[in-house]
């Protein structure tokens, strides 16, 4: 998709292009594989965000891994988040005694991470790390969550594209933008 797509026009402005997405992708899936030799994770992406980082990611990653899926409620079509988190879908396996990597799209608060990393320790991982796309380490509101792997540090700003989206759409933008203002303060 080239950037004259009418999707663009509703960005504010280019925040990551996608060759410096596909950079930090090979490079962190390079630091996997060498931090897991000799394991084989279970990668659990956090849908839906995270599913174009999590496709392109698990390539980069020279390993046997396993992959699973949650879904956890957030944010519904608005830009704050409500701090209830719900899952919607659990993973299909057990992961007791695996070494396990959530795969986030961004972490904001920090809210939805930390309550995910405490229902997976309960069940036994053996390891858990995050490794998450973007961090916009100003709107923390859990100091003591660590992010073990980040893609990009990114402002205090809504962002789309890349699998995130604004009330389910621009998911499919393969650069990562900020949504203009006037998209979400339309009456
Ligand atoms: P947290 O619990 O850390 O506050 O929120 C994390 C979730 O909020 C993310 O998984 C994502 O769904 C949503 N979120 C936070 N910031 C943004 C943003 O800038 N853009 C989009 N599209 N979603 C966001």
């Amino acid at each position: 998709m080239n950037q004259d797509s009418g999707m663009y026009q509703d960005l504010d402005r280019l925040l990551v292009t996608r060759q410096k997405i596909r950079e930090k992708v090979q490079e962190l899936g390079r630091r996997i594989t060498e931090d897991y030799q000799g394991k084989e994770p279970v990668l659990v992406c956090i849908l839906k965000g995270a599913c174009v980082f999590f496709a392109d990611l698990i390539r980069e990653i020279d390993l046997p891994l396993s992959l699973d899926f949650m879904a956890i409620s957030s944010y519904g079509s608005a830009t704050k988040t409500s701090g209830v988190v719900r899952i919607l879908k659990d993973l299909d396996q057990t992961i007791l005694g695996k070494d396990v990597i959530i795969v986030e799209d961004i972490v904001d608060s920090g809210v939805t991470l930390n309550y995910l990393k405490q229902i997976l320790r309960q069940r036994g991982a053996a390891t858990l790390k995050i490794a998450a796309l973007l961090d916009k380490p100003a709107r923390r509101k859990i100091p003591d969550l660590k992010v073990d792997y980040v893609c990009f540090d990114i402002p205090d700003a809504f962002v789309v594209g890349y699998g995130l989206d604004y009330d389910q759409r621009y998911r499919n933008l393969p650069d990562i933008g900020v949504l203009s203002p006037a998209i979400y303060e339309k009456p």
